[in-house]
C-alpha cells in the first residue's frame, strides 16, 4: 500500500494574526484564491494519477489557520474532502492552538478529521508575545488535550531560532512538547522572509538568525529527543518552493534545500562518533555498518561525514550495509 499526502495550501486564510516571521504566500508558494471547487478539482486530478486500489491518500489542509475560517467555509472544504471518503484514508489540517474549542472539535468529528496539527512554535510565553503569536503556551496545552480526548491524532509544529529565543529555550520547547505526547512533530528553523516584520528586525540589527550549523545541530538534538520519547518526526525544515527561492524571497537565516538531509547526516555522525569512542583509529579505515537505505545518511550530505572524520580524527570512513 503506497501512502500519499495531498497538500492543499490555504495561505493566510482564517488567520487574523500577524506573526513576525510569517509571509504565508511565500512559504506555501500559493497566491490564488482557494475555493471548494478548486479543492474538488485538485483532489480529482490527483486521484486520477494514482492506483487508488493500492494507495492510501490523506488530504491535508495546510498553510493557514483552518479552524479560524468561517464555520460555513470550513464545512464547505470538509464536505468536498468527504465526497472522496471511499478513496481517501483521512483528512489532516493545521491550525493555531487558540482556534481549538469543543465546538470546533465537534465539527472535526462530524467530518472525520483524522489529524490536527497545532502551530506551537515555542513554549516560552515571552517568545510567543514578542513574535506576535497572540496566544500562550497554555493554549497549546488545552488544545492538545481537546484533540487527544476526541481521539484525533495530534501533531505539533515547533520552530528553532525564533526572535528572542535562545538554544536553551528551543530545547525547553522540545521537552515541554514531549510532555504533551503529540503523535508527531514538525521542526522548522526560522527563516527571515521578505516583507515580514522579522526582515525589519533583522535589518535594524534587532534579530540575529541562527547559522545553518547551529540550526541543524539543535534540530538534530530535537529529533533525537523526540525519537527517544517515541514521537514521530515527520518533517525537519521548510519545503522548498519557487516562490521561496525567487530572488530575495529568503532574506536571511538557515535556509537550505537539503536541511533535513543535513540533520540526518548529523544524527549518523553522532552514532559513528559513539562507535569510535575510545578506539585508537588514527590514520586507518573505519567500517560503519548500516542498513542499505542509510548509506547516504551515514556518509553525510555531500559526503560531509567522510570529510568530518578525516579532518577531525584522520579516519577514512567506509560505510557497508548489513
Ligand atoms: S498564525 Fe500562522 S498563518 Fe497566522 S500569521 Fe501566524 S504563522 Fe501566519
Amino acid at each position: 500500500m503506497r501512502k500519499y499526502n495531498l497538500p492543499i495550501f490555504i495561505p493566510h486564510r482564517g488567520c487574523r494574526h500577524d506573526c513576525v516571521f510569517c509571509n504565508q504566500r511565500k512559504i506555501t508558494g500559493v497566491d490564488t484564491e482557494i475555493t471548494p471547487n478548486y479543492v474538488r478539482n485538485r483532489i480529482k486530478e490527483f486521484l486520477s494519477t494514482i492506483d487508488t486500489e493500492n494507495s492510501s491518500v490523506e488530504i491535508a489542509f495546510f498553510g493557514g489557520s483552518f479552524t479560524g475560517l468561517e464555520v460555513g467555509t470550513q464545512e464547505a472544504f470538509l464536505k468536498v474532502a468527504c465526497e472522496f471518503s471511499d478513496q481517501i484514508s483521512g483528512i489532516r489540517l493545521s491550525t493555531r492552538p487558540d482556534y481549538i474549542n469543543p465546538e470546533i472539535i465537534e465539527l472535526m468529528k462530524k467530518y472525520n478529521v483524522t489529524t490536527v496539527e497545532l502551530g506551537v512554535q515555542s513554549s516560552d510565553d515571552d517568545v510567543l508575545r514578542l513574535n506576535n503569536r497572540g496566544h500562550k503556551f497554555l493554549d497549546v496545552v488545552n488544545a492538545s488535550k481537546f484533540i487527544k480526548n476526541a481521539g484525533i491524532t495530534l501533531g505539533h509544529q515547533m520552530m528553532i531560532g525564533m526572535y528572542a529565543s535562545t538554544p536553551e529555550k528551543d530545547m525547553k520547547t522540545v521537552s515541554d512538547v514531549i510532555k504533551l505526547s503529540p503523535d508527531c512533530v514538525r521542526i522548522y528553523p526560522v527563516i527571515t522572509l521578505k516583507d515580514t516584520k522579522l526582515e525589519q528586525l533583522f535589518k535594524s540589527g534587532g534579530y540575529q538568525p541562527y547559522s545553518i550549523e547551529l540550526a541543524a545541530e539543535l534540530s538534530k538534538n530535537a529529533v533525537l529527543e523526540f525519537k527517544k520519547a517515541g514521537i514521530d518526526v515527520i518533517r525537519v525544515g521548510l519545503h522548498s518552493s519557487d516562490e521561496l527561492e525567487e530572488d530575495g524571497g529568503v532574506v536571511a537565516g538557515p535556509y537550505h534545500q537539503a536541511f533535513g538531509e543535513i540533520v540526518e547526516s548529523l544524527i549518523f555522525r553522532e552514532r559513528i562518533e559513539e562507535e569510535i569512542a575510545g578506539k585508537k583509529l588514527s590514520n586507518s579505515d573505519f567500517e560503519f555498518i548500516c542498513k542499505k537505505n542509510e548509506v547516504s545518511k551515514a556518509l553525510g550530505h555531500k559526503k560531509m561525514n567522510t570529510k568530518y572524520f578525516y579532518d577531525k580524527y584522520n579516519i577514512r570512513l567506509k560505510v557497508k550495509t548489513d
